[in-house]
């Protein structure tokens, strides 16, 4: 294939746009911030769902005390009731010895119920202290993610931004040279690693690193200037420069 110097020197720039367009493509994949944002998202989600678990136990929990406030009230009123027939007088001896059995049993049974009414209400309170502390924990968190969601959204808004600009002139530079040899450099590109094209420096082919040896300079030497290159090692085009030291 031949080429123009000037267009295989065109080349080379085209392939430093291309470069850097993959790197800024890379950098969009792997901002730094896109490790904290997924990991504040599976955050914000546990505490979501914990606080769900721990606004159900306090529901659980006031219902349980309701409960056993109602138990408490209807010992203390049958009680109540117990003692306003014994002062009545009215009743006999039999009847009295069984009203102040069932007193003494009332008495005790109140005194279970109030307990389990202190335990529940402990409970009550230790689930409020959760919550609120999940709120709190939910909250910092959901703040976080805000904050790293826009860091992320202006980071990718800047690379995107870098990535019009390079792109333009990337297509605009395109566009100016033989279709033969970009169709040659872009194969060359997808089957070598994104560099299709190379320049010489100091003897050396600057795709692959390798230094080219006395043949293949006296066959470069040799060759006419508008004549395309190839590395034999690499195959990628390879660019003649003032640097290239032949
Ligand atoms: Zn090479």
């Amino acid at each position: 294939m031949q080429a123009a110097p000037a267009d295989q020197q065109r080349l080379l720039d085209l392939q430093a746009l291309d470069s850097k367009l993959d790197q800024l493509a890379h950098r969009r994949r792997t901002l730094p911030q896109l490790a904290e944002h997924a990991a504040l998202e599976t955050r914000v989600g546990q505490l979501r769902d914990l606080l769900v678990a721990s606004t159900t136990a306090q529901s659980d929990l006031a219902r349980e005390q309701r409960k056993a406030e109602a138990d408490v009230d209807q010992v203390r009123s049958r009680a109540e009731r117990d003692r306003k027939l014994l002062d009545s007088g009215s009743v006999g001896a039999k009847e009295l010895s069984n009203l102040q059995s069932e007193l003494e049993s009332l008495a005790k049974r109140q005194s279970d119920l109030e307990d389990i009414v202190l335990e529940v209400m402990e409970r009550v309170e230790a689930a409020d202290a959760r919550t609120a502390e999940l709120t709190k924990q939910r909250d910092e968190a959901e703040a976080d993610l805000a904050r790293v969601t826009t860091a992320l959204a202006e980071e990718r808004a800047a690379v995107d931004k870098d990535l019009a600009f390079a792109k333009s002139q990337r297509d605009l530079l395109a566009a100016q040279l033989p279709a033969d040899l970009i169709a040659l450099y872009e194969k060359l590109r997808a089957q070598y690693g994104g560099i299709g094209a190379a320049a010489i420096k100091q003897r050396r082919c600057e795709g692959c690193r390798l230094e080219l040896d006395i043949a293949e300079i006296n066959e470069i030497r040799a060759a006419a200037p508008d004549l395309v290159l190839r590395h034999d090692s690499c195959r990628r085009i390879l660019v003649r420069t003032a640097e290239s030291g032949l």
